[in-house]
């Protein structure tokens, strides 16, 4: 799905001032303060899970922790849940379609993780923040027969990554058995990083470099096969909207890249799911290393694809065949 330039340089509006100085902190205490976050560095990811708690909390959520034990040591994946209005029809809340948004906080071994994945749990706990809001201010009455479900991850990155100790794995399994009807899974990963400069943008194989652009300016959207038409849905509604360029592909998931994420885990249940990425390693020079700073990303357009996503949220929650 090849999209329309728009010029770069789009203006942030005073709401999305306060977005990105919102995102530029979480990125700062994930990644500048406390660092790298696995289960080599424990305390740091203990303390990353503390912190995502607390700023679900200060939000006026409720997180609740889904433990699972590895090697004798508790990790914890972390959700809140905003309820959709049960109807007379409806028996239980529970039984409602979900829509859910998530991003690992775990950091690959030897790196603080700033682009990966600090940018897609700052902009988890973002968006959950906006909206507990609109729900406590009511505007999301027009929208009840939805549940909006916001998790951050553990354990995303290797030795962990596609095998049975995988947080996201783990938790999409239990959702399978609760009987979870989630109708969109929403990964961000790694989101941060953009560049105007010719042959900024790499592709896991040549020929999806003659339909796709060759700068790196855009943010992706990519999915499976099987969850084509979600990723269409999405792209529609980013692009109605949004003030940064997009490219969308539904790809089979053995391409190098397309699977690499905490949406592979809701694909191994039947769940359809997406994931919306700068595409890392083929573009951002410090993919991984110990130089995945804060200081890397582009926090303007970084905020210019939070905000596209809250509007792709809050129409998703009002689409009657989701
Ligand atoms: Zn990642």
């Amino acid at each position: 799905m090849p999209g329309k330039n728009i010029p770069k340089g789009a203006p942030l509006s005073v709401d999305e001032v306060a977005l990105r100085e919102e995102l530029r902190a979480n990125v700062q205490k994930l990644a500048g303060e406390i660092g790298e976050r696995n289960m080599w560095h424990y305390p740091q990811l203990n303390a990353s899970a503390d912190f995502i708690e607390d700023s679900f909390l200060s939000a006026g959520l409720h997180p609740r922790r889904d433990t699972y034990e590895m090697h004798g040591q508790r990790c914890h994946n972390i959700e809140v849940e905003i309820l959709g209005r049960q109807v007379a029809t409806a028996s239980q809340p529970s039984r409602l379609p979900i829509i859910l948004i998530g991003a690992h906080y775990d950091s690959v071994f030897g790196s603080p993780g700033a682009n990966d994945n600090a940018t897609g749990v700052a902009a988890v706990l973002a968006l959950a923040r906006r909206f507990a809001a609109r729900q406590q201010e009511r505007r999301l009455t027009q929208t009840p027969y939805k549940t909006l479900r916001f998790v951050a991850f553990v354990n995303e990155e290797p030795p962990y990554f596609l095998s049975g100790e995988m947080g996201s794995l783990v938790y999409a399994g239990r959702c399978k058995e609760r009987g979870d009807k989630i109708s969109a899974m929403i990964s961000l990963e790694t989101i941060g990083y953009f560049s105007d400069a010719p042959h900024s943008q790499q592709y896991p194989s040549p020929g999806l470099g003659i339909f796709y652009p060759r700068v790196g300016n855009f943010i992706g959207f990519v999915s499976n096969v099987h969850s084509r038409a979600l990723l269409r849905r999405v792209v529609a509604l980013f692009r109605k909207q949004a003030k940064i360029p997009s490219e969308g592909a539904a790809l089979p998931a053995f391409i190098p890249g397309v699977s690499w994420s905490d949406q592979w885990s809701f694909w191994q249940h039947g769940y359809p799911g997406i994931m919306v990425t700068d595409t890392a390693p083929f573009r951002y020079p410090d993919y991984h290393s110990a130089t995945d700073t804060p200081d890397k990303l582009d926090y303007d357009r970084f905020t210019l694809v939070v905000s596209g996503i809250e509007k792709v949220i809050a129409d998703l929650m009002q689409v009657s065949e989701l």
